[in-house]
């Protein structure tokens, strides 16, 4: 039998195809996952082998032999590499932009995948300078060799750690020939156990839900966690884990955001002492090389990341794990590729013929919807591990109510009760700044965004006005600037509900927490410790409150405003309040006490408010789900949107509109738009849509797999910039 005499790669270029070399010489066969140099016009690129085949479309002459192979063994497995088509196919995205969004950008330019590291010793000539006190003029060069002699050698990502631009010291001690490096092998590591400590014994539900999953190991299978916060579900993902380990296997974790969550990090660090790989957007290139090839070696006995870690490499991958998947940011809606993490989980898992658990206190109504069709399997967790009572919610009528700066008479009261009975209160608004709007009083002058179709918002205690769509910044004005009157800031952000609660509250300590307060890592943190230790008493903040932060002495949540979310165009809108509204209820009484949530509304009346305070989130979702099978919307319907952007409004609806007339749609597919987005310019740019709706999956791809090709070919297409977005999350 003869193997294949082309390979065909996968380059990162825009164009929707894989491209035929020969193989390199004295190379008989490269195994597909395998990166490779290759010619490519005049450039050098690094592809990845898709497969071998026996002939070309191209004639022989024209066919080009690979540069190099750079792999000893591939770098996708091909579990990994069946993911990667399949999610080519899925979104209609080039297999080779896919796969570069897979990899780490140092393994894109040709990065050794090796694990070896590179460490650096002190030669017996430098361990006798450094004892002669040498050198004496260099600190940074004295520091470098310090540390080698302290500790025996180090390698460089310890040294990046420890000294920051090292290189240069490193190139002068090495001169003088007082320091050396090699690459070497880390140490495997052993692979039992190593759980640190067993945790509290599993409630009844928690057990069950652990022995349903674990039944399905070594198979397909997904699962939905469905439990409160504090019920228990990362009790549950940690048990599955070590169930895991023990088989010699390994576990990939997805969660939101590992900035805002780090509990959850340190749980699995403090559960099992063993190697983890923890991939996230915060990582330098190189750190995340290091940490990708932890992975890839099986060194990383556990992986843990945000979105794109769906894509690390974990051999001999036991389990898939995806923590609140119900999370908008597993979704990526920039740049072309625009995937669902959560989506690609479950794929994943059934190319790995491992279970995938999906956990959240808010499932998704899609997700909600497999389970009604018998796609996915529920186990609920209903209680809270604590035995806490779940909290009281009820609604505030704004209209009816006297409002100081933004907070009702009843919630005062129901704040001043809980703080003086020592309970710690949490103040939600989804809106950082001070205020949205800036108006002048004489003639309704506004603070527009030059760029965008925004207000600004100001900011009080930096004296900006800042757009928080495409960061435009200016200095406050003390007068209008059309007619000279006075400005007066209107409406309420997380700085001025902090100012009124203050005003309120004399002396009672206050936290803040939104983007702007928190710049680093280490804000978050020293937020969470003052509310943990009941330093500070009342704690205001966006979003951020609700991730994840276990506060067990907050005894009352109030939610400002409900009601951006009751009136969208966006048919998720509702979806997303009823999931924020119940996670940051969650935050209430989680200790002893039982806690209370007051949601401030001009809307008492509202279906959705008084289904969700009656059924809770299921009775919700059931209503909701119901309104979207009526309406045809998603899960009842696929839905993909072609979005552009140009520098004038009439350029951006010029392409889509050509490419409506271009489409000849079948009668399952109906074509809504194109219209300008909601807010239709942004930095700049002026933004419209046009929306793909199909009855089913399968009409959906077969129409975009035709149609696709030729909106490449418009000439009105090199005026804009346009993406797909397949079963997108947010509409405008
Ligand atoms: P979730 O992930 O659903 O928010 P956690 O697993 O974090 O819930 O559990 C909430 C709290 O309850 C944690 O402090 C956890 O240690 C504790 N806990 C979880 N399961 C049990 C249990 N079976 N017995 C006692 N405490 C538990
Ligand atoms: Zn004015
Ligand atoms: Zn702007």
């Amino acid at each position: 039998m003869t193997g294949p005499e082309v390979f065909r790669v996968a380059l990162d270029t825009p164009l929707r195809r894989a491209f035929d070399y020969l193989p390199a010489k004295s190379v008989v066969s490269v195994v597909p996952g395998t990166r490779v140099r290759v010619p490519f016009g005049r450039q050098r690129l690094v592809g990845v082998v898709l497969e071998g085949a026996s002939s070309s479309e191209l004639p022989p002459d024209r066919l080009k032999p690979m540069l190099e192979v750079l792999d000893p063994s591939p770098i996708l497995d091909p579990g990994l590499l069946a993911l990667l088509r399949w999610a080519a196919d899925y979104y209609h995205h080039p297999i080779g932009e896919v796969i570069s969004t897979a990899l780490p950008k140092a393994l894109r330019l040709g990065a050794s995948s090796s694990t070896t590291e590179e460490r650096w010793t002190a030669t017996a000539e430098g361990q006798q300078a450094h004892r002669e006190g040498e050198p004496k003029r260099a600190p940074k060069q004295r520091k470098l060799l310090d540390l080698l002699v302290n500790e025996g050698g180090a390698t460089a990502a310890r040294l990046t750690q420890e000294l920051p631009h090292w290189r240069e010291a490193a190139r002068q001690l090495t001169a003088r020939g007082w320091i050396g490096s090699m690459e070497v092998t880390p140490e495997a590591s052993d692979s039992s156990g190593g759980t640190r400590d067993r945790g509290p014994p599993l409630a009844e539900e928690q057990k069950q839900a652990v022995e349903t999953v674990a039944e399905s190991l070594g198979r397909y299978g997904t699962f939905l966690l469905h439990g409160v916060t504090g019920s228990g579900k990362t009790e549950v993902y940690l048990h599955l884990v070590e169930r895991v380990l023990e088989q010699g296997r390994r576990a990939l974790v997805l969660v939101p955001e590992i900035g805002l969550t780090p509990q959850l990090v340190s749980r699995f660090r403090q559960r099992f002492d063993l190697p983890m790989s923890v991939l996230h957007s915060g990582l330098t290139d190189h750190e995340r090389l290091l940490a990708w090839r932890e992975a890839y070696s099986g060194r990383s006995r556990i992986v843990l990341g945000t979105r794109s870690a769906v894509f690390a490499p974990v051999p001999d991958l036991g389990i898939v794990i995806v923590d609140e998947e119900h999370d908008a940011s597993f979704k990526q809606h920039e740049g072309g590729f625009r995937y669902s993490a959560r989506d690609l989980a479950v794929v994943r898992a059934q190319q790995a013929n491992v279970p995938v658990l999906l956990g959240s206190a808010t499932p998704a109504l899609e997700t909600l919807h497999n389970v009604n069709s018998s796609r996915y399997v529920r186990m609920k967790l209903p209680r809270r591990a604590d035995q806490a009572a779940h909290p009281r919610m009820s609604l505030v009528d704004l209209r009816a109510n006297a409002v100081h700066a933004g907070i009702s008479t009843s919630a005062i009261q129901a704040i001043e009760r809980h703080l003086k009975e020592d309970g710690q209160v949490l103040v939600f608004l989804n809106r950082r700044g001070y205020a949205p709007t800036l108006l002048c009083t004489a003639c309704g002058w506004v603070a527009p965004c030059t760029e965008c179709d925004a207000r600004l918002t100001v900011h009080m205690s930096a004296g900006r006005l800042r757009c928080h769509h495409c960061g435009a910044d200016a200095p406050l004005p003390a007068r209008c600037p059309q007619c000279g009157f006075a400005v007066k800031p209107v409406g309420q952000g997380t700085e001025r509900i902090e100012e009124s609660l203050a005003t309120l509250f004399p002396g009672m300590p206050l936290v803040r927490l939104d983007r702007d307060v928190v710049r680093k890592r280490t804000d978050m943190e020293d937020a969470m410790r003052r509310m943990a230790s009941g330093e500070a008493r009342i704690l205001v903040g966006t979003q951020m409150v609700t991730k994840g932060h276990d506060f067990p002495n907050v005894t009352l949540v109030v939610v400002l405003n409900a009601d951006q979310g009751l009136f969208s165009t966006d048919f998720r809108a509702p979806e997303r309040l009823a999931q924020t509204i119940v996670q940051v209820a969650g935050r209430a009484g989680r200790g002893t006490r039982p806690g209370e949530v007051l949601i401030q509304t001009e809307f008492p009346g509202h279906p959705l408010l008084l289904n969700l305070l009656s059924e809770g989130y299921d009775g919700f979702a059931r209503a909701a789900l119901e309104e979207r099978s009526q309406a045809n919307w998603p899960p009842f319907s696929r839905l993909a949107a072609v979005r552009d952007s140009a520098t004038t409004a009439a350029a951006a609806l010029e392409f889509l509109t050509d490419a409506r007339r271009l489409a000849d749609p079948p009668r399952k597919i109906k074509l809504l738009g194109p219209v300008p987005a909601a807010m239709a310019k942004r930095a700049g740019r002026h933004h419209a849509q046009l929306l793909v709706e199909a009855a089913e999956r399968g009409a959906l791809h077969r129409f975009l797999e035709s149609w696709l090709p030729q909106l490449e070919q418009l000439p009105s297409a090199r005026r804009v910039r346009w993406a797909l977005d397949v079963d997108p999350q947010e509409l405008f």
